[in-house]
């Protein structure tokens, strides 16, 4: 069965993983939520530590944010920052794909971090 979210637009969302894993209807390891943000570890981890940061509200990605997103960008890179920490991470990447030529497979903003590893042998990310 599918259901819809509101997205930022006032649109409706139908089928958005990530949408479901804040809904809670898809299971998710989540390691750090507030009312704004959640953070849970990727399916297919590319490193031993590979969490990802979405926005509670659904936003397709970094293009589609303006000006009055900025408090909530900037929260999604603390939420980064901290998650690395409580992981110990000695050095990280925290990154962004956007749209299908970036690399974006899942239409909701999220940023990857990522670490655990040496990340030299990691040249890009999807
Ligand atoms: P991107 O290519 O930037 O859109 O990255 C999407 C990421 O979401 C990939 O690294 C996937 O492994 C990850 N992913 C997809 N579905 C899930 C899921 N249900 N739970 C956790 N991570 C997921």
């Amino acid at each position: 069965m599918s259901k819809s979210y509101i997205g930022a637009g006032g649109e409706k969302m139908t089928d958005c993983i990530f949408c479901k894993i804040v809904a809670k209807e898809l299971p998710a390891d989540i390691v750090y939520e507030d009312e704004q943000i959640i953070a849970f570890r990727d399916v297919k981890p590319v490193a031993p530590v590979h969490i990802l940061v979405i926005p509670k509200r659904h936003i397709e990605s970094l293009q589609t944010t303006d000006s009055t997103d900025d408090q909530l960008l900037g929260a999604l890179m603390g939420v980064a920052r901290q998650v690395a920490k409580e992981q110990n991470l000695a050095g990280y990447r925290v990154a962004t794909n956007i749209g299908k030529e970036g690399g974006q497979v899942v239409k909701h903003l999220h940023l990857h971090v990522i670490g655990g590893r040496p990340l030299s042998d990691l040249p890009a990310l999807g």
